[in-house]
């Protein structure tokens, strides 16, 4: 409830944002502006945290960009983007979009117009991207200048940037993740030319990005760009510790935080502000003692997406079993700082931080990596639960699901609920079912 809030948006402040939204964005940004809007009429009634500010700064600087004449580059949710801060472009993480209609469900027109026109179904490519054909193709999605995708972690999100290029015909790169470990030679997994071949393609896409923007990229201005991250990283590694304290100082959102800083402002001083700000809320909190879920009775590992329709699931887990979700697979960001020595550690480093980011290390090679991934965590962070939403279009993710909850119950005897739901459609498994499953997997096999 509003009032029940200490710290709520001012006046001041909304009518501030109110004004900065105001005016024409460009016709292609009209759904791009009514998230704004939508976003900002939700923040008036939560806490005013910088967060929020980052967030509502993040959809003003894409009309912003345009004003100024500034490329614009989409990416995709697991790519973090200093590359593009270095060589002045501003980088548009394309999930904010496609699934930040979810919240709102105005994503689920445009999943039933992509279903009309033929372009796949729910079990074959995934609804965190499938809308941006649909609001293409209905004049509603930003068009971005240049764009940039990965081939991991899934061959849904793959094939939908594929579909959006040939449809928008912008110019594009698109980076092979290798399957093989590259950090350990003794793993029975490694092997030598996973490095190189990522710094190879790490060149070209330098030399891409200077023949579509017209400049050479300045090496000072990479070294600058890289350090920025690592202020950033250095904060996340440390919120990551203080996670591990019992009871969890944060609540189960904050830690999305940490990856929406760095998969949109890695390298800007905004990315380096906002995780400062959180890695301090929680050192404060362990000094005072005081939990991110008031008399935590449960701590939650989430090795999967959130169910990102569903904003108020996390909350309603605190408040009705004093569950804290410790953990989600975007959020738990372990990267660590790039060596900026020298101008080839630097490519090697930028290399390392692509196979390692939030999804991509532990989703781009044998399920051994996801698996340890999980015991780790469980391990380490003292978890009593794990709880994995899961959707056939995930393909990959769905298959080691089973195999990890196995090794999970085994090795460590901790309980597992998998439960199918699309995290992006509210209709096919509602909030009430998902509801429903979690009250009881805690209450008959949990406690
Ligand atoms: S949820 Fe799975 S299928 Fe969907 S974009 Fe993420 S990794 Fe790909």
């Amino acid at each position: 409830m509003a009032d029940e809030i200490d710290n709520l948006m001012d006046e001041e402040t909304y009518q501030k944002f109110k004004k900065l939204g105001r005016g024409s964005w460009g016709k292609d940004l009209l759904m791009w502006k009514a998230m704004y809007n939508a976003a900002l009429t939700r923040f008036k009634d939560e806490e005013y945290t910088p967060f929020v500010e980052f967030m509502l700064n993040v959809f003003l600087d894409l009309p912003k960009a345009r004003k100024e004449g500034k490329p614009v580059i989409m990416h995709p949710f697991n790519y973090g983007p200093e590359l593009f801060f270095s060589m002045d472009l501003s980088p548009l993480m394309q999930e904010i979009f496609s699934v930040g209609l979810a919240p709102f469900h105005l994503n689920e027109p445009y999943i039933d117009y992509t279903n009309k026109i033929g372009y796949g179904d729910n079990p074959t490519l995934c609804n965190a991207q499938r809308p941006l054909i649909g609001t293409y193709l209905q004049g509603a999605a930003p068009i971005p200048d240049l764009l940039f995708f990965l081939s991991t972690p899934c061959n849904s999100l793959a094939m939908t940037y594929q579909v959006f290029q040939k449809l928008t015909e912008i110019p594009m790169f698109n980076m092979d993740i290798p399957y093989w470990a590259y950090d350990d030679q003794e793993s029975e997994f490694y092997d030598e030319k996973t490095m190189e071949y990522m710094i190879k393609q790490i060149k070209d896409q330098i030399s891409w990005l200077e023949k579509v923007s017209n400049q050479k990229l300045d090496l000072d201005r990479l070294q600058a760009t890289m350090k920025l991250v690592n202020e950033s990283r250095e904060y996340v590694l440390e919120f990551n510790e203080l996670l591990k304290t019992v009871p969890c100082p944060v609540n189960s959102l904050m830690g999305f935080g940490n990856f929406f800083a760095m998969v949109s402002r890695g390298g800007h001083q905004d990315g380096v502000n906002l995780t400062k700000w959180l890695r301090d809320n929680a050192a404060e909190n362990v000094k005072n003692g005081i939990a991110g879920v008031p008399d935590e009775k449960l701590r939650i590992a989430w090795p999967y997406t959130h169910v990102f329709f569903d904003q108020d699931l996390f909350p309603w887990l605190e408040e009705t079993f004093n569950a804290n979700v410790i953990m989600d697979i975007l959020g738990y960001y372990q990267v660590l700082p790039h060596d900026t020595s020298t101008i080839e550690k630097c490519y090697e480093s930028l290399a390392m931080g692509t196979l390692d980011f939030s999804m991509i290390g532990t989703c781009r090679g044998p399920i051994e990596y996801y698996i340890d991934y999980v015991l780790n965590f469980v391990r380490d962070y003292k978890i009593d639960a794990v709880v994995m939403p899961m959707q056939f279009a995930c393909k990959h993710a769905y298959s080691m699901a089973r195999v990890a909850s196995e090794a999970i119950r085994e090795e460590l005897g901790t309980p597992v609920l998998i439960f199918g739901c699309d995290p992006y459609d509210s209709r096919e498994v509602t909030s009430d079912a998902i509801r429903d499953r979690l009250s009881e997997f805690i209450t008959q096999v949990v406690l």
